[in-house]
């Protein structure tokens, strides 16, 4: 009467339907009809809902009969089984969902036979249930993991714990697949250890996938050695022949006198180097493209970095009849900047505006500007030249494009100079723009984050290249004579060359291989060496050069890197393993004297 709410005076006399409210009248009637006819018990389950809650009950009817074995009455009698019901169908739902999981899970006994196994474990391994109840899972083994991992495991989840890896395994059809594991142990009531539980997640596609992304990687490291080599190898290839062609005509321009020829070897020179402008403008753009440099940023001083290079613009712009105008407008604007790069970006653009320009004059700006809320120095490179359409103004930021395209186009180039310009700015976190107007001119301007000055920055790294004929002629007058230079240098062209570029200012001597150039410094201390670096057998120039440096009177003398390597980077990696100086091939004179002078070739000790 309790569970019902209702006193046991109220229900005394009623039939079932009215106290229990669990079954309707016709229900319970032929239920009692039934229990009559078969004198059997009947059981069954019913449902009602009771203060708003659904509650489950088990009904029973017992037929009561009396000594001669008629029925007499029938007891009916209704256990609550809701609590029952509940946990029946929470335990349905976590079997169902073991049983449709995507992970393939395992149960144990104690001793490692498998009590159950879900549908995902056999699609995976092929085994039917049967085959594997009662197994242990060593039925999976493929022999690859060791044994004593197998020994942590099994303290690791017999601890209580929980043991993570991978196992390599093998299905029925004896082929191997990757399963990630998580493995732990079951506990009763009592906390004690009565299973095991694997839940494992089929990994063999991701394995696969990483199989194949670490060697697609492996190639592609492998294959951008390859082409750092090959570039490097062409660099210095085209290089040394360069080194004749230009040094030749260039000695020769300065002996001889009939100005048609005179004009004839002008041209040459000129042509050998736009090679080598173009040659240079290709490798360095591979270099960028194959990431295969970095650059050396330092807070320094835009201002000075470029006005040691304002000079020599100047002179190429006087070629042309070019007025070539540098206008600061902020006195020292400074930016996290790498100095070469920068001269490189700025010599790209002041080339172009020369090229470009036919009439006028170009500006170099230096000025600040406040965007998108932080401080920006700008390097603007201004001329009063062609112009530039405004559907080309992106293009010609892409490589090897440019206004005029094909075979009918106006100028030569290869129109790289740009792109490169743009990626080595974009690594200085800055960017290019451009402001043009077709037929009146065109202003690039270069967008540097600005930044604090680095107190212990030396501003002035870059040696001026243009020399004064007054200097020259002071380096050849010294007063303890001329200086003793070795040259070592397997290509007699190259020999002849720098024989007579030095002729004037001093003696020079060379070697053709690393073994005679090792007897002669052996015999005479000289004031400078210059070495080429790839001198086909044996000992590199660099080995070389280490070899001389701890030669008796060698500590100090100036070792000078001259080689056709001479990609980006390449100077900072030569100046890095020992040497004092470094100059690229092909050279010209100019170059070389300048060096030697830089370095006090022959000058006066103290
Ligand atoms: P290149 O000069 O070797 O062709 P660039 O990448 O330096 O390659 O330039 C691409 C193109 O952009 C040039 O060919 C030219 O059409 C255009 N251009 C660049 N600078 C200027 C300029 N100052 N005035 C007019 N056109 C220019």
């Amino acid at each position: 009467s309790d569970q019902f709410d209702q006193k046991a005076d109220d229900i005394i006399g009623k039939m079932p339907h009215d106290v229990l409210k669990i079954i309707s009248a016709s229900e319970v009637m032929a239920d009692f009809s039934k229990v009559l006819s078969t004198g059997k018990r009947l059981t069954k389950e019913s449902h009602i809902e009771l203060k708003g809650q659904s509650v489950w009950f088990l009904v029973a009817m017992f037929p009561l009969k009396n000594e001669l074995g008629e029925i007499t009455s029938i007891a009916t009698v209704a256990r609550n089984i809701t609590q029952l019901k509940q946990a029946e169908s929470v335990l349905r739902k976590l079997s169902r969902a073991v049983e449709q999981s995507s992970a393939s899970i395992i149960i144990t006994d104690i001793n490692g036979n498998i009590e159950f196994i879900n549908k995902k474990t056999s699609e995976l391994t092929g085994y039917a249930p049967e085959e594997l109840i009662g197994k242990n899972p060593r039925i999976f083994k493929s022999g690859e993991t060791l044994p004593e991992e197998y020994k942590k495991l099994w303290q690791t989840i017999k601890s209580g714990g929980e043991w993570r890896g991978e196992f390599h395994n093998k299905k029925k059809n004896n082929e191997l697949f990757w399963e990630l594991a998580s493995l732990s142990a079951l506990r009763d009531e009592n906390e004690i250890i009565t299973h095991f539980l694997a839940i494992k997640e089929d990994i063999t596609f991701r394995k696969e996938m990483e199989g194949l992304l670490r060697s697609a990687l492996d190639k592609a490291e492998e294959s951008n050695k390859l082409k750092s080599n090959l570039l490097n190898n062409m660099s210095h290839e085209l290089r040394t022949p360069m080194n004749g062609i230009l040094g030749f005509a260039s000695i020769l321009k300065e002996e001889i006198l009939d100005p048609i020829q005179k004009d004839l070897l002008e041209k040459l020179i000129r042509s050998s180097k736009r090679l080598m402008s173009t040659l240079n403008s290709i490798l360095d753009f591979s270099m960028v493209e194959s990431n295969g440099f970095e650059l050396k940023l330092k807070s320094q001083s835009i201002n000075q970095a470029i006005e040691l290079v304002i000079p020599i613009y100047t002179e190429i712009a006087k070629e042309k009849d070019l007025v070539l105008i540098y206008n600061p407008k902020v006195k020292n604007a400074v930016s996290s900047i790498d100095e070469r790069f920068l001269t490189q970006v700025l010599d790209n653009l002041v080339d172009n505006a020369i090229k470009f320009t036919n009439k006028g004059e170009i500006i170099i700006t230096v000025d600040s500007a406040i965007n998108d809320g932080k401080k920006w120095n700008l390097l603007k490179v201004k001329d009063t030249g062609i112009g530039i359409p405004e559907a080309s103004s992106k293009v010609i930021f892409q490589e090897f494009r440019q206004v005029s395209e094909g075979t009918s186009r106006d100028f030569e180039g290869s129109g790289l100079g740009l792109t490169l310009a743009k990626k080595i700015t974009e690594m200085m976190n800055g960017d290019i723009s451009l402001e043009s107007s077709l037929g009146k001119g065109s202003e690039f301007t270069l967008w540097l984050p600005a930044t604090e000055a680095d107190p212990g920055n030396n501003l002035n790294n870059i040696k001026q290249t243009i020399i004064s004929s007054n200097e020259i002629k002071q380096f050849a007058e010294q007063p303890e004579g001329k200086a003793n230079v070795l040259l070592v240098e397997d290509q007699m062209l190259n020999v002849q060359v720098t024989q007579l570029y030095l002729k004037p200012y001093c003696c020079m001597e060379y070697a053709v291989s690393v073994d005679s150039a090792l007897k002669m410094v052996k015999n005479k201390v000289y004031d400078a060496i210059l070495m080429d670096i790839n001198l086909g057998l044996g000992m590199s120039g660099t080995q070389a050069a280490k070899v001389i440096r701890e030669l008796p009177g060698y500590s100090k003398v100036p070792i000078i890197a001259c080689t056709g390597y001479a990609m980006i980077g390449d100077r900072e990696k030569f100046l890095k393993e020992g040497f004092d100086g470094y100059i690229a091939k092909p050279f010209e004179k100019d170059t070389l004297i300048q060096t030697l002078k830089d370095l006090q070739v022959g000058q006066k000790k103290n």
